[in-house]
């Protein structure tokens, strides 16, 4: 009988292991007999490896019950049926689930969506107070506030298909008294203030429905003070990521957030940003220790200190994070930095599908191995960064990798990784140390937006975003592809998929009715598949507009709290109003 060593089995791990067991389900989907496991799970999980490497190690024809030593066995539960159920949950077909009440109500919610989206964007205008404040600030900021259509229009949202609705002035702050200035003369006058950074977020977050004045604080881009021996930094909002890896280049730190495009942090934490390294160094929410910022009475706050860690009341930091400039605007960050690893390896390998690249991914992860980056590409964005960046890829769905450790730790992940890929069909797997060709692989990742932009010219586009639970990405992924299929939208998928996050762009012709009523229809669709799946309607980009009634179908009454909330700091709903919540 094989026999694995003392390693604990989390039931998730096991299934993970069974699934990648290549005999361990027939083509109708059973389990045969060869992977039944019959043990207790002891109480320290000394980690899924040894568990993977024993399960892969019972013979095809073994038929015994395989136990772990020093598991007793009299009472032990069989694991058997519970993972046919899971499997045989797996399976339940599409049609089935779409038959369900839930997905039926899909369309309707489509609808609540617009209606949301109707409402966040035709506020009403306080004519005389944005002209009076708009007047006061003139004087006092001079060429530094700007009236004239372009730079307003730039200040607008241009991201996505949501349309432009410019400020009526954009002020350049300097510093956080300019900032608390602008928003103290806004509040006076109940004007608008809308905080700006680089303005590529894309759900229509900078827009201005009821006009007022963009606060832009790229000019804000200092950073103030680096504590290499506390890892962290203190930095203005509008330093780029870039920039702030840049500014730390000598110092063997750097800030693992990476949204494709180059924001600014203030935006990156207001929009509780993340990327293709959140898998192993989490999101903006993770990584930020505190705040200072302009409320929206004037008054500056901060809402921390440095300390790694906190119980000083309540978590205005994180309260902040995410609030998407509604609450306050952030002058002031400290953010935790992490050490550049000895050595990092990167990795590609070629899926014959969608499917069994995600499947692969489930697997990583349920088996802990500690990847730095995982992010998926369909067939049509690979050949999309073929020919924007010059590769020269397989056109097959792709998995990026990216290891950090010790050289034996890197080398060890990639192997793990290898023999995974390996069970699900990957070919082609590739890893490498080199510098140029990581960056070179990276840089073609982080340019897929684009490269999908210049695959269909002329086209509109819409990048949508969702996450689910790890084990519930390969059907998330599978199914938005046969809705998008089914009303013949084209539909590329990219994904931060080690976190269970991914987007569809979805390419349309805007003034095509029939096209864009697909496109809306697909939008809401997804966002409720997200739900159903017991994930969420954003895993990075936000709410901004094109989210709010997606919002209130994830969280329900939980959204009335938020209301509230924005109605006690922000009573006259000044700040960025039309975003997030609409209060009643
Ligand atoms: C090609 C591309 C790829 C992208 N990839 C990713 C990705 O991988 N992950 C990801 O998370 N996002 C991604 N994004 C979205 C976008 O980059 C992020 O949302 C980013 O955090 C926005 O930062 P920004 O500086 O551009 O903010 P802006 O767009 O200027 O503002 C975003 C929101 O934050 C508010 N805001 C800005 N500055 C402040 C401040 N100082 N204080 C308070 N509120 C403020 C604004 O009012 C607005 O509501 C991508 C976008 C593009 C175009």
């Amino acid at each position: 009988m094989p026999t694995c060593s003392p390693a604990s089995l989390p039931v998730s791990v096991l299934v993970a292991a069974v699934r990648g067991f290549k005999s361990a389900e027939t083509a109708d989907g059973r389990i045969p007999l060869a992977v039944q496991c019959r043990f207790r799970v002891p109480p320290a999980d000394s980690g899924g490896r040894a568990a993977w490497t024993a399960i892969r190690a019972i013979p095809a024809e073994a038929s015994g019950p395989v136990r772990m030593p020093g598991a007793p066995d009299a009472s032990d539960t069989s694991l058997l049926p519970r993972i046919a159920r899971l499997s045989a949950a797996r399976r339940v077909s599409p049609h089935a689930r779409s038959r369900s009440p839930f997905i039926r109500l899909a369309f309707a919610l489509g609808r609540r969506q617009l209606a949301g989206m109707a409402q966040a964007t035709s506020l009403p205008r306080n004519e005389s107070g944005i002209e009076t404040a708009i007047g006061v600030l003139k004087q006092r900021f001079g060429e530094r506030l700007q009236t004239g259509r372009p730079v307003r229009e730039q200040h607008g949202h241009t991201t996505t298909w949501i349309r432009n609705q410019p400020p009526d002035a954009v002020v350049f702050a300097r510093s956080t008294e300019d900032v608390a200035e602008v928003v103290g003369v806004a509040a006076a006058h109940k004007a608008p203030v809308i905080a700006y950074g680089t303005g590529t977020s894309l759900e229509g977050h900078v827009n201005a429905p009821a006009g007022g004045i963009s606060v832009d604080v790229s000019q804000m881009n200092k950073v103030l003070e680096v504590h290499a021996e506390d890892l962290d930094a203190v930095i203005q909002p509008g330093v780029t990521r870039k920039a702030l890896n840049e500014e730390l280049r000598d110092t063997g730190l750097f800030f693992p957030i990476d949204p494709g495009a180059d924001a600014s942090l203030g935006g990156m934490a207001a929009t509780r940003a993340s990327g293709t390294n959140a898998v192993r160094y989490g999101t903006m929410r993770d990584n930020v220790l505190s705040l200072e910022a302009v409320l929206p009475s004037g008054e500056i706050i901060r809402t921390g200190r440095r300390a790694k860690k906190s119980s000083a009341g309540y978590d205005l930091t994180r309260l902040l994070i995410g609030s998407e400039g509604t609450l306050g605007i952030i002058t002031e960050l400290t953010v935790k930095l992490h050490g550049i690893p000895e050595a990092m390896s990167s990795a590609r390998c070629t899926f014959p599908a969608v499917d069994s690249a995600c499947q692969a991914v489930i697997t990583t992860i349920q088996m802990g191995v500690p990847v730095a980056r995982i992010e998926l590409l369909d067939a049509d964005c690979v050949a999309a960064i073929n020919a924007y960046s010059r590769l020269d890829l397989p056109v097959n769905p792709l998995l990026l990798l990216e290891f950090h450790g010790s050289e034996a730790e890197v080398a060890a992940q990639a192997t793990t990784f290898g023999e995974i890929a390996d069970e699900f069909g990957g070919t082609g797997f590739e890893w490498t140390a080199s510098p140029e060709e990581r960056t070179r692989l990276w840089q073609a990742r982080h340019d897929g937006y684009w490269a999908l932009l210049a695959s269909r010219p002329g086209k509109d586009t819409i990048a949508t975003d969702v996450c689910v639970p790890i084990s519930n990405l390969a059907e998330a992924v599978e199914r938005s592809q046969e809705e998008a299929r089914r009303l013949g939208l084209y539909s590329p998928i990219l994904g931060h998929v080690g976190d269970g996050n991914f987007h569809n762009t979805v390419f349309f012709d805007k003034d095509d009715d029939d096209e864009r009523a697909k496109c809306e229809h697909f939008i809401a669709w997804l966002a409720n598949l997200a739900i159903e799946l017991d994930g969420t309607v954003t895993g990075e980009h936000g709410i901004g507009q094109g989210k709010i009634a997606s919002l209130s179908s994830e969280l329900g009454t939980a959204t009335e709290i938020m209301s509230a909330i924005k109605a006690a700091l922000d009573p006259d709903n000044i700040m960025n109003p039309g975003k997030i919540v609409i209060p009643g």
